[in-house]
């Protein structure tokens, strides 16, 4: 539907490439205005590129470090003022390091809790201080991972992470949730960007990290984007506090599919 979303603006973190990139296009195709952060200008203005024009608007760049206080706020800011509002955060810039936990430095734990959990918060502290200033209902998606569940060695800070941005989902919601506010999060499982290039691009680890997902593939960004969509969307006006898993199956204890009785 083409008008689904017209009138809605939406701003989209970490939107220059993989999932976030998605979700705009998939956005503005159907009729919102689209706020595209990530830190590149450049990369930006590409994604821009591919969106379909609206009426009632245009769409807008607004470069910045999510994990920079300053830069959040800028941000935040020009998007609101540009756009003259907001109804919908997407919280989807995130990142990883590996490394055996015992070597872990503090300066690479810091920098994925920097993006993965203060940039939500700051994201969505402006968000909700406009909306209750304004006394606006407003709706909040935080793009977390099947690894706020599952664990994920040699992954600890983005682990810890992702299962810190469940609880800020869950405290969120409720203390928001009396005034049309409403806080959810998608839980991707494997998903083909450029996150995950170093399998995806290798048949063998392709093949092998397929046979360990209950549906044998790895998603599609667009398999992400529709959730935020759902959940952006009033069909879903009375869930708030939830991570929607969108996984094929990968939470689903995928050894006991062969009954081990
Ligand atoms: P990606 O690396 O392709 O894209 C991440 C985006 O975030 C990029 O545009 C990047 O520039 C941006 N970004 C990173 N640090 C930033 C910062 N400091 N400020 C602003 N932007 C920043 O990854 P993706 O797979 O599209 O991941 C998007 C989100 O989905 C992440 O939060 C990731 O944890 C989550 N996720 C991805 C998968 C997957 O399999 N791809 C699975 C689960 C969760």
């Amino acid at each position: 539907d083409k008008n689904r979303f017209s009138g809605k603006k939406v701003l989209i973190t970490g939107a220059s490439q993989g999932i976030g990139e998605d979700a705009a296009i998939y956005f503005a195709e159907q009729g919102a205005r689209v706020a595209l952060n990530g830190r590149k200008e450049d990369k930006l203005r590409a994604v821009a590129e591919k969106l379909p024009k609206i009426s009632g608007g245009e769409h807008l760049i607004v470069a910045g470090d999510m994990s920079v206080e300053q830069d959040v706020d800028r941000v935040m800011r020009d998007t609101i003022q540009k756009m003259d509002g907001l109804d919908v955060l997407i919280c989807n810039a995130g990142f990883q390091i590996s490394c055996p936990s015992e070597d872990i430095s503090l300066k690479d734990f810091q920098a994925v809790m920097a993006v993965n959990v203060t940039g939500v918060v700051l994201c969505a502290r402006a968000a909700l201080k406009y909306w209750r200033e304004k006394n606006l209902k407003g709706n909040i998606i935080v793009n977390s991972s099947v690894h706020q569940q599952i664990p994920k060695p040699h992954y600890l800070g983005y682990s810890a992470s992702k299962g810190a941005v469940g609880n800020i989902v869950r405290t969120l919601a409720l203390e928001y949730a009396r005034h049309g506010i409403r806080v959810n999060a998608v839980a991707p499982g494997a998903i083909v960007t450029p996150i995950n290039d170093s399998w995806v691009k290798d048949p063998k680890q392709y093949k092998a990290v397929s046979s360990h997902i209950p549906m044998q593939r790895p998603g599609e960004s667009r398999e992400i984007s529709t959730v935020m969509g759902f959940l952006a969307s009033d069909e879903a006006s009375y869930i708030t506090g939830q991570t929607i898993f969108a996984d094929g199956g990968l939470t689903l204890y995928a050894d006991f599919e062969n009954n081990w009785s």
